[in-house]
């Protein structure tokens, strides 16, 4: 089943810990797209510039990621820089420079527009509007955003909230939206806006899903090494929405949201493993799988009596 997504692809400056790294492969839509290529056809939508490498391009075809939805233009692609500190959860925006992205007007190609999964990535609000516009009947659409969109473009975003099934937000930008401190509150703030399900991501302490009275928690799978956590957010809403799209499920339901939040984390796993993208180009299936497993042996517990 396929799976559309719009969002940005960037070149990103990086700096963590453990290195950095200029010119680095990044952008919602480019983590996205290539993490759920593992599970489903994916439709992208996103601008870049004459700067974009075909080698970029490549990684992503070369995954089957249709890229007709993928317009180039004059001048630079979107450029975001950030830095980490030991706190790997907080990613800190040094400057984000929107370039092309600045006047872009995504036009679907014909055969997107059928699309029955979507993901409107982090991207300004008023663009996810204008691309869920030409959708003709989504199945199921969901919609990521960040600290940047909700200081500069809240009604818009609050607007796009509203006509989504599912809202994926870290724990940061859900108090910041909901403008509350505690996440069940801030969870429920988004609810009442429309969406039935809200997923708050909280970096190395995991996951929560929000899903009508059920809450559900996944914990972040403990890694000894982690190299550069951007992308990650990304890529867990790549592996959920992946799961969905290739489980061809008749409606959502709670066990199916627990598998996919499970395998949002899963692939968020790996991502952070590497820079850039590195780690996220080179899985294979069966090492998925194997993560899966682990996660599910990891959160085991036996019943006890009273
Ligand atoms: P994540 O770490 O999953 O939240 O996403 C990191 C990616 O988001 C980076 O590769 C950036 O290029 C991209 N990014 C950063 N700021 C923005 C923004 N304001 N809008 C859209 N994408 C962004």
């Amino acid at each position: 089943m396929s799976l559309l997504v719009v969002g940005t692809m960037a070149y990103d400056s990086v700096k963590t810990p453990f290195g950095e790294r200029e010119k680095a492969l990044g952008g919602s839509a480019t983590y996205f797209s290539l993490c759920s290529s593992y599970f489903t056809d994916v439709n992208l939508v996103a601008v870049i510039g004459d700067d974009f490498e075909d080698k970029d391009i490549s990684l992503l075809t070369d995954k089957g990621v249709d890229i007709s939805g993928v317009e180039k233009k004059d001048g630079k692609s979107f450029h975001w820089k950030g830095e980490y500190g030991f706190d790997l959860n907080e990613a800190v925006t040094i400057d984000t420079h929107l370039n092309v992205l600045a006047d872009f007007n995504p036009v679907l190609p014909a055969s997107y527009r059928k699309s029955e999964y979507v993901f409107l990535g982090n991207i300004d609000p008023a663009l996810q509007q204008k691309v869920l516009d030409q959708i003709e009947n989504p199945k199921l659409v969901a919609m990521d955003t960040m600290n940047f969109w909700i200081d500069s473009s809240k009604e818009d975003l609050v607007k796009a909230v509203k006509r989504v099934d599912i809202v994926i937000i870290n724990e940061g930008e859900a108090r910041m939206l909901a403008d509350t401190p505690n996440l069940v509150k801030a969870a429920r703030y988004i609810r009442e806006l429309g969406p039935s399900t809200v997923i708050i991501k909280r970096g190395e302490y995991g996951a929560l899903l929000f899903y009508k009275e059920e809450i559900f928690a996944s914990p972040a799978y403990p890694l000894e090494e982690v190299f550069d956590p951007t992308g990650a957010g990304d890529t867990f809403a790549g592996g959920f929405m992946g799961h969905l799209a290739k489980t061809k499920s008749s409606g959502m339901d709670a066990t199916l949201l627990r598998q996919a939040i499970v395998m949002g984390t899963v692939m968020a796993s790996f991502t952070v493993e590497k820079f850039s993208v590195d780690r996220l180009a080179e899985l294979d299936r069966k090492e998925i799988a194997e993560r899966f497993k682990a996660i599910k042996k990891l959160t085991h517990f036996e019943h006890i009596e009273d």
